[in-house]
Parts: structure tokens; C-alpha cells; sequence
């Protein structure tokens, strides 16, 4: 039951020959985390909240706590500052391979249950801890009371400061964003997303489509219901352009009414204003300028997309696109609507499509979600996202 959380970026790979890519990390979306993925480079991490307020009305109370129990970490991020370093990464085959969403879950069976986070009363507070067996290094997060609420303090040895706490509409994800003055990175900001576990594991078998969606071929996590993507906290008419000229890019494609892509209905509205990015209840696609997610000096990540899906419906709950315009400049892109299409694809359930004949090292389906440069909708593209949102035939009398 718990939602799962999926990760897809567009990359761009800097070698002697400029190679086009885009990737995901790779790893179980529906798993849970004990070490947070950390997100690092040259710029302030500030940027990815600047502009966004958290709601004051959202806090974990004495009243709520038990709306909590029995729930694990399905997200836990970190956003520092640093230097590039050199290659992890070396070639175009080691890049998708890395972020190829079709990949195998060695671990998936592996799994023998789940970690029971509870609340804990405590000399000074509560903490939220598991004490399941088989997670003993899972991390304990500290909480004082103050005022009926209770702050998030610490996680581990490492002191805290609370930002924003967000529910998700049906009850069984919590989200916190945190800052943490690190030693050695300076200011950071921490991101961290509890759901309610299932009573087992979730299985996804594999539908009869042969395209490449964000959890695999064939496996169908979709937007049922209308999507609504704001523009948070963009103001500059230009970029709102493109990012609109991007999403609507899938419209026109699929040839579908406007303000439909396939049978799914979509808006897009300008939200000046907005709640940080880890918000569960809305669907921001964010202009991200002076910070970007690279790691090493190879290669610029373009835009990253967070989507939050339930397993077991595999219905879409929420969304996130990241757009780096320091990237895109960095990479000499003409244009930020390459990325805006290839992001909302994944917003709209695409994966990468990276198969390649494995004797030729060909192509088989060009395609925007793929690494090798296209920079428009193919009919591949449109075979996929109406697979996901077929067009009913019309009666016609
Ligand atoms: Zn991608």
C-alpha cells in the first residue's frame, strides 16, 4: 500500500564526442533507504527552496502521532554543496546502464519485511525509530515537543532544523524537509518521506505492452485522475513558455483535444507562490537556477523528475520536475523544451527507453525518454504515452 517514489533525469554526457543522455538512478523505488542519496555541486542548495513558503498549518502533534506508526522511509535525500570530482561514469553504455529504469530488482525477493517506524517517548521528546530486525542501522530521527508539536530536531548524531512538514491526501505518506549545518559541506537541506508499509510486499507484474514506463516495460503506473502542473514560483514569461510549450508538446503529438494528452485531462497553472518541493499535494515543475544535481565534471544533469505512485494501484499521487537552467546553458542547449518534454514524460509514466540491438549497438526505438539526442516526440513516444492513456474511439452516428 505504501507509494512508491521514482527518480528520472535527463543528462547530458560531456566526452571528446557531446553525447545526449538522460537517466535515472537507479534503484527500488518501492524499498526503503537507511543511507540518504546525496545530491551535490557547485552552487547553493538554498536555490531549490528559494521562493517557496512551508505551510504553518502542518506539524506532527500529540493529536497525530499515531497516524504515523508502522510506517518506513521510502525517500531520504540530501542536498550539499561541493566540487565536482571526476568520473564514476565513463562512457554512454556505463551512463545508461546506470539509469536504465528496465533494470532487474536483484534485491526485490530478498526483502523479508519492513521497518516499523515508531514513535518512542523519550527523556527529551520522541524519537521515530525501528527496532525491527534486520534494520538496526536504519537512522533514529529526534523530536522535541514544543507547544503540543513535535520538531523534528536530529537525525542520528546530527542536529536539525524543521522546515516543512507535508501529509499526502490519503494518509499514508508523511514528508519533512530539514536544513543541517554539516562540517565539512556547510548548509544542507534534507529531505525525508515516511509511508505507511503494506502488510506484504507489493507484487507488479509486468503488463502485455512492449514500452519502457518508469518502473519497466509493460508495468503501467499512470495519472488517474486530472493532472495539474503548476509552475511554482516561475514569473519569467519566457521560461513559462517553454515549459508549457513542452508539456503541451505530448498534447499535439497524441493529436488529442486541447488540454488532453490521450484521455488524460491536464492543466497548467503559474503559482507564484508555492510550498517547498517535498510537498506531497502538489505537482510543481521547478526552474531551478544557481544549483544543479551533477557530481562529477562528465556530465550536466538537464532537469530531474521525482514521481510518487502507490504500488499497489500504481495510480500517480504526485509529481515533481526540476528544471536547471545553469545545466542547459552549461550543455550549450538552444532551448529548455527538450528537457520540459522529456521531464514530463517521465511526470506522465515514461521511462527511458534506452534498447539497443544488441548486436549493432543500434537504437530499436527512437525515442525523447531515450540518451541519444532526440529532441522530439516520436511515434514510438506516442504509441507509449497512449498506451497509457488510450483515446477512446468516438461513436459516430
Ligand atoms: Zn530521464
Amino acid at each position: 500500500m505504501q507509494p512508491g517514489l521514482k527518480f528520472s533525469c535527463r543528462l547530458l554526457l560531456f566526452f571528446p564526442l557531446l553525447l545526449i543522455a538522460c537517466g535515472s538512478p537507479k534503484g527500488d523505488s518501492r524499498k526503503s533507504k537507511a543511507k540518504a542519496t546525496v545530491y551535490f555541486l557547485k552552487g547553493d542548495p538554498k536555490e531549490m527552496i528559494r521562493g517557496t513558503s512551508p505551510d504553518p498549518e502542518s506539524f506532527i502533534t500529540l493529536d497525530n502521532l499515531q497516524q504515523w506508526q508502522g510506517f518506513g522511509i521510502r525517500e531520504f535525500e540530501m542536498y550539499r554543496s561541493k566540487n565536482l570530482t571526476q568520473s564514476e561514469v565513463n562512457s554512454q553504455a556505463d551512463l545508461e546502464a546506470a539509469n536504465s529504469t528496465s533494470a532487474p530488482n536483484q534485491d526485490e525477493d530478498k526483502v523479508s519485511g519492513f521497518e516499523d517506524y515508531q514513535f518512542v517517548k523519550t527523556e527529551t521528546g520522541y524519537d521515530y525509530r525501528t527496532n525491527t530486525s534486520g534494520f538496526e542501522k536504519f537512522p533514529v530521527f529526534h523530536f522535541s515537543l514544543r507547544n503540543n508539536r513535535l520538531e523534528l530536531t536530529g537525525v542520528r548524531d546530527l542536529p536539525l532544523q524543521a522546515i516543512h512538514y507535508s501529509y499526502a491526501a490519503n494518509g499514508r505518506s508523511l514528508s519533512i524537509l530539514a536544513s543541517a549545518q554539516d562540517p565539512e559541506y556547510g548548509w544542507e537541506l534534507i529531505a525525508i518521506t515516511f509511508s505507511r508499509n503494506p502488510k506484504s510486499i507489493p507484487r507488479i507484474f509486468a503488463g502485455v505492452t512492449p514500452y519502457e514506463y518508469l518502473l519497466g516495460t509493460g508495468i503501467e503506473a499512470k495519472w488517474n485522475k486530472p493532472a495539474n502542473f503548476l509552475l511554482c514560483g516561475i514569473s519569467d514569461p519566457k521560461v513559462q513558455t517553454d515549459i508549457r510549450a513542452g508539456i503541451d508538446a505530448w498534447s499535439l503529438a497524441t493529436k488529442s483535444a486541447p488540454g488532453s494528452i490521450g484521455s488524460l485531462r491536464y492543466q497548467i497553472t503559474v503559482a507564484e507562490v508555492a510550498k517547498p518541493f517535498t510537498d506531497l499535494n502538489q505537482n510543481c515543475i521547478t526552474y531551478v537556477q544557481n544549483y544543479r544535481f551533477e557530481k562529477q565534471e562528465e556530465y550536466v544533469e538537464l532537469g530531474h523528475t521525482k514521481v510518487l505512485f502507490d504500488p499497489e494501484t500504481l495510480d500517480i499521487l504526485d509529481t515533481h520536475v526540476f528544471l536547471f537552467p545553469d545545466a542547459v546553458r552549461r550543455a550549450a542547449q538552444s532551448s529548455l523544451i527538450p528537457t520540459a518534454t522529456h521531464e514530463i514524460g517521465h511526470a506522465l509514466g515514461l521511462g527511458h527507453e534506452f534498447r539497443r540491438d544488441p548486436k549493432t549497438g543500434v537504437i530499436l526505438y527512437p525515442s525523447v525518454m531515450g540518451y541519444d539526442g532526440i529532441e522530439t516526440i516520436t511515434r514510438w513516444d506516442i504509441k507509449a504515452v497512449l498506451s497509457l492513456y488510450p483515446i477512446e474511439n468516438k461513436v459516430v452516428f
